[in-house]
């Protein structure tokens, strides 16, 4: 063992490769597979951190060439062999670096004594003249002061990068009183894990022991099949998965919770802490470099043994995982459209099923068509529960919106909800308005039909952009021109689409002046905590009406809410994406299920151009399979996914002229190599958001059923471009499958 073979961590395309170094006498009975260490790089022997993926006798280069080692970072492997192995596979996977799957495993080491975090100190009576003094002199420590007094903790390390300050402002303020630093809150982020009661498992339900049969079995006996269950809401699968945890707990495992960021709520998290207490960790996307570095740690070097939290937490380095359970698992958030590489945990979590024989435990009320089609296929296990546990439904009520312009009714209420909404307000019952809007784009109906604009080559609907006044299809780049009258029926009431939370705030005040409104989306909120302090205030009966977006869809589980109101379902079922029946479904049921959920019964309307598209009925019906099936059959003719893999190549750069002529290049280069017409060429079209900071936009979507050729292919053709042609000035955007066109 001469040499230690290194991956440094870099993300760069081009010293992707495996480094050799010499491991000097001092560290050679210490070093391992997994640590980091530190190394000199490059011609300026800049010291950075690099990591042990094996050792080797023979050197790579010219021996004299090689150097050493400067030292190892911690005294265990930071990362195991399995790890690595992932990290591998995610390479070839998800077309990238290896260091980039590296730093995606593996979070940022940050100094320890950084991480405590700063606030004013309200127990210094003389405060406010304290502040004032301070602020009078134009210093370091004022810059400090301005940014603690928005009120919230800072964490040091980021008033240090802010500021381009060392500690000595910081230290001065400690030292007058003015402010004074905490470290407990930080360590578990933001939730207040240690007031939780303990509470006891209650009973199970004959449908719920049936499913934790199937999962005991999967664990005892590992076949290697995700277990999917599909349960209504409020059927009681959170308790399953509190079962599947204490199973592996007593296995002597561990265990990993994947929640959606916007269901990881407080109350989600008492569940779990509320069963197995300090054993349980939580870590979410606001916690800072410091604090996420921390809880990988700890769960490391065993500490704790349950981590819950959202797409990211499927990388956390338990030793021996027992089962990795999804919750939600039909959220599109699981996988990561923007950042690179663009993971999906879903698929992560079953490699790691594969590399440590852990089970792995999908759950959703409305599983995503994809695996519900693996689980009829038999590559999934599929488990059921069909009744909620307290067998308590809504009445739910599609309204026809169409009728309401008939009755010269243009608010975005219909009557009939207008009239729950004022009785519900009288019962002191609260409501829910929700509005399913996504995404940015536009669709142009039929006012008196609900006729929808919709491209006849791909069977989607089309987008309307404001700006060439057409409408375009983002599959085949058709573009027409916005019809005068209704093709069906002839009517000139021609409608685009796009109402939003703050229109729907203002309507309430208009009739209800009397109720208090809360409004929760991107725009309220944006700061820290502010998301969980809204629900707390609905909770707490401060308003009787809470008006969001899909934000407020998911999870929650408000007993007093009696009502809830979906204002426009058709807004994502015209998004111009294959999915949208999908989505809508998803988001109706999701939405009709936080009402009525403790003794009280709930009222769902939901209002739609639309009330015969099979999502909107079905979703009303409470009826997942009838809509699976017409889904599935839908995208069998259509040959969307499961039956096929969509690669998504998009183009980017300031010069128009030259990124359209370098795709079509591209598409030049793929017809030359698509020799048996095994795979299918859309495009090249410009992207649903055509240009954005002056970079223009343009795509092609390729389709094959074999996902592995269809990767080979499309790497393969940009290669062979890269060749021929100069890539200066464009930017190449990769994703398989993505969430959204
Ligand atoms: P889901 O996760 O499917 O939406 P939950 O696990 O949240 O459902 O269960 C819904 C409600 O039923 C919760 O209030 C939960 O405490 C309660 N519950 C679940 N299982 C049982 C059980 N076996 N006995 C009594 N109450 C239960
Ligand atoms: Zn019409
Ligand atoms: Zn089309």
């Amino acid at each position: 063992m001469k040499y230690a073979l290194i991956i440094v961590s870099v993300s760069h395309s081009n010293i992707d490769h495996i480094f050799h170094y010499g491991i000097p006498e001092n560290l050679r009975a210490r070093i391992e597979i997994g640590m980091r260490v530190i190394i000199p790089f490059g011609k300026s022997n800049k010291k950075i951190e690099g990591y042990v993926t094996g050792f080797s006798d023979e050197a790579d280069v010219d021996e004299g060439l090689i150097k050493d080692i400067v030292d190892i970072c911690e005294s265990y492997p930071i990362i195991s062999s399995k790890r690595i192995e992932l990290a591998n596979w995610m390479k070839e996977k998800y077309y990238t670096t290896l260091s980039s799957c590296m730093q995606c495993i593996i979070p940022k080491k940050v100094n320890e004594k950084n991480f405590a975090c700063v606030v004013l100190n309200s127990e210094n009576e003389s405060l406010d003249s304290e502040i004032e003094k301070v602020l009078k002199k134009d210093t370091k420590q004022k810059r400090v002061l301005e940014l603690l007094l928005r009120g919230e903790e800072i964490p040091v390390s980021h008033i240090k990068n802010f500021l381009e300050t060392d500690d000595a402002p910081i230290n001065a303020l400690v030292k007058k009183g003015i402010v004074k630093k905490v470290y407990e809150q930080v360590y578990r982020g933001n939730f207040n894990i240690s007031s939780v009661k303990r509470a006891e498992a209650p009973e199970l339900t004959r449908e719920q022991k049936r499913v934790c049969d199937i999962i005991y079995d999967e664990m005892d006996n590992f076949t290697g099949k995700p277990v999917l269950i599909h349960g209504v809401t409020g059927s009681g699968k959170t308790e399953i998965y509190l079962r599947a945890i204490e199973k592996a707990l007593k296995q002597g495992k561990e265990a990993i919770v994947l929640v959606p960021e916007i269901s990881l709520t407080q109350q989600t998290v008492e569940r779990f802490v509320s069963r197995f207490g300090d054993r349980v960790s939580v870590t979410h996307s606001r916690l800072s470099d410091g604090e996420r570095y921390d809880q990988w740690t700890r769960a490391r070097l065993g500490e704790i043994s349950v981590m819950i939290g959202p797409r990211s937490a499927v990388f956390t380095p338990f030793e021996n995982p027992g089962v990795i359970i999804i919750d939600e698992e039909h959220e599109t958030t699981y996988k990561s459209d923007q950042l690179s590489p663009k993971y999906d945990a879903r698929e992560v979590a079953q490699k790691l099923g594969q590399l440590y024989k852990c089970t792995v435990v999908m759950g959703s009320a409305t599983p995503s068509v994809t695996d519900y089609y693996k689980a009829e296929k038999g590559e999934y296990r599929l488990a059921v529960l069909e009744n909620r546990v307290n067998n308590l439904y809504p009445n739910v009520e599609i309204v026809d919106m169409r009728k309401e312009l008939i009755k010269r009714n243009f608010s975005v209420f219909s009557e009939k909800l207008k009239y729950a909404i004022s009785e519900n307000l009288k019962k002191g019952e609260q409501t829910i308005l929700f509005l399913n809007r996504r995404g940015y784009s536009t669709f142009v109906s039929c006012r008196e039909c609900g006729y929808v604009m919709t491209c006849k080559n791909c069977n989607v609907n089309y987008t309307y952009h404001k700006g060439i006044n057409k409408l375009n299809c983002h599959y085949c780049g058709a573009s027409v021109n916005v019809p005068q009258v209704c093709p069906v029926c002839g009517s000139r009431h021609i409608r685009y689409f796009g109402t939003g939370t703050e229109k729907i705030e203002q309507e309430v005040n208009k009739y209800f002046p009397e109720a208090r409104v809360l409004r929760m989306d991107m725009d309220t909120t944006k700061r820290k905590n502010s998301h969980q302090k809204i629900l707390d205030r609905f909770r707490n009966g401060e308003a009787e009406i809470l008006i969001g977006t899909q934000m407020i869809a998911k999870g929650l589980d408000f007993a007093n809410v009696t009502l809830v109101g979906i204002i426009a379902a058709d807004l994502s079922l015209n998004i111009g994406d294959y999915r949208s029946s999908e989505v809508t479904f998803q988001l109706v049921t999701q939405a009709a299920g936080r009402a009525g959920r403790a003794e009280k019964k709930g009222n769902v309307f939901i209002q739609t151009y639309s009330p015969k598209q099979y999502s909107i009925v079905c979703a009303a019906e409470n009826n997942y399979l009838r809509f699976y099936n017409e889904e599935i059959n839908y995208r069998k003719n259509m040959v969307y996914p499961p039956f096929t893999n969509i690669f998504f190549i998009m183009f980017t750069g300031v010069n128009e002229g030259l990124v359209k002529q370098r795709i079509s290049e591209l598409l030049y280069v793929m017809k030359h190599y698509n020799k048996n017409n095994m795979f299918t060429h859309l495009g090249p079209s410009p992207a649903v958001i055509s240009k954005i900071n002056n970079n223009y936009r343009w795509q092609i979507i390729v389709k094959c059923e074999d996902e592995v050729k269809l990767r080979n292919y499309v790497i393969f053709c940009i290669e062979k471009l890269n060749k021929s042609v100069d890539l200066k000035g464009i930017k190449i955007h990769l994703n398989m499958n993505p969430n959204y066109m």
